[in-house]
């Protein structure tokens, strides 16, 4: 165990026999990659989900084994169960949804997270908490180091998020020095894959479904804002490695390819459809203008790094977008 600057702490006991995991937000794109992970190691698996932006359909290939078990319940509630290891990534994290109800984004941060920090305490689990460059904010340090504070807007439109991600650690390292529960803190930075909620509004999901559908790659502002994309599997990679190792963290977990808007616009139209226009509109508020992660912390001291590359990372999602954006149409063209 190590504190906030790295400094190994307490060493942490190997666990025996079946291990038990919940995984709030299971039913999310990334908690249903994780679930999949984690019910195919052998561990028994406790999927925790209100639905609001996950599905059902997600985990439904894993409904009837019997080391996979579907909660339907909300977080904010408290929940009694007994387990050995907690992924908290119950959170909406798209725009989009997140702001559809801000209180409750507010509530499921700062009350989800305590109800699963309090669980933690009580079964003595080890918690992991999936935190977010959004953290950073709008940053003024580029490439983000874990030891950068940020620069967050305290009262914008995304601070619901924001703020929320910011309390939830905080609670995690309080946790940690006043009732020695064993925390692991992720900071991700942007990822995509399968089973993204077509919906969502993130850029990737925007793009490589309106390449599909032939319409005009909408490039929000002049499209020089960049970001880091990072693959789904390199993710659940990262964060089942932070959880079985030694360091709280927090670490930054994401891919250091960086990308602006319109080259990630251009490259969906090589891959994906050349015919496809780009279109240029309005940004919303206090959008980050660059991110980058720097890993040297989770390189070091996880011996973590991603490897799968955007161009061939988009790839691997087009088919699962291709069925579920034109459905009947795509068996036909297949
Ligand atoms: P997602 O929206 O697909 O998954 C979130 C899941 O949490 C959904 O299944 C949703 O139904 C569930 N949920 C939301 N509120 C809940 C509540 N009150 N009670 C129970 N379940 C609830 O998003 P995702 O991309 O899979 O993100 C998962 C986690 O990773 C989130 O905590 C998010 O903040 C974090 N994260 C994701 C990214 C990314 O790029 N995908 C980046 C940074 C951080
Ligand atoms: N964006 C865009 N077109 C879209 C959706 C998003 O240009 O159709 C931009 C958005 O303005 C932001 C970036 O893509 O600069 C990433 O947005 P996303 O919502 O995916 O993630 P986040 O802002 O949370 O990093």
């Amino acid at each position: 165990m190590t504190d906030a600057n790295g400094k190994t702490l307490i060493k942490t006991k190997p666990r025996t026999g079946k291990n038990r995991v919940l995984v709030t937000g299971g039913a999310g794109f990334v908690g249903s990659h994780l679930c999949d992970f984690l019910v195919n190691r052998g561990d028994y698996v406790i999927c925790m989900d209100n639905f609001f932006t996950g599905d059902k359909s997600n985990v439904a290939h894993h409904i009837g084994k019997p080391n996979f078990e579907l909660i339907r319940h909300d977080v904010v509630q408290p929940i009694f169960l007994e387990v050995d290891q907690i992924y908290h990534l119950a959170c909406p994290a798209s725009p989009i949804h997140y702001k559809f109800n801000p209180v409750k984004t507010v509530k499921t941060s700062v009350m989800g997270t305590m109800n699963m920090l309090g669980m933690a305490k009580r079964v003595k689990a080890r918690f992991l908490l999936t935190s977010t460059s959004e953290v950073y904010g709008d940053p003024k340090q580029h490439p983000q180091t874990e030891e950068y504070w940020g620069n967050v807007n305290p009262i914008g439109e995304r601070s619901c998020y924001d703020e929320g991600k910011r309390i939830a650690e905080t609670l995690s390292f309080d946790y940690y020095r006043e009732h020695s529960v064993e925390i692991r803190v992720a900071r991700i930075f942007n990822t995509y894959g399968p089973r993204m909620a077509l919906d969502d509004g993130r850029v990737v999901s925007n793009f490589v479904s309106q390449a599909l559908r032939g319409d005009p790659l909408t490039v929000y502002g002049d499209g020089s804002q960049t970001r880091s994309f990072q693959y789904v599997s390199d993710l659940v990679n990262g964060l089942v490695t932070l959880m079985e190792g030694e360091h709280t963290g927090p670490f930054n977990i994401g891919n250091p390819g960086e990308f602006n808007m319109l080259e990630l616009a251009k490259l969906v139209q090589e891959k994906v459809n050349p015919e496809a226009p780009i279109v240029y509109r309005e940004n919303t508020a206090d959008d980050p203008g660059k991110r980058k992660p720097d890993i040297t912390k989770a390189k070091t001291l996880l011996g973590w790094e991603p490897k799968v590359l955007l161009k061939d990372g988009l790839m691997m999602m087009v088919d699962d977008f291709r069925k579920r954006v034109l459905g009947d149409a795509a068996e036909v063209e297949a």
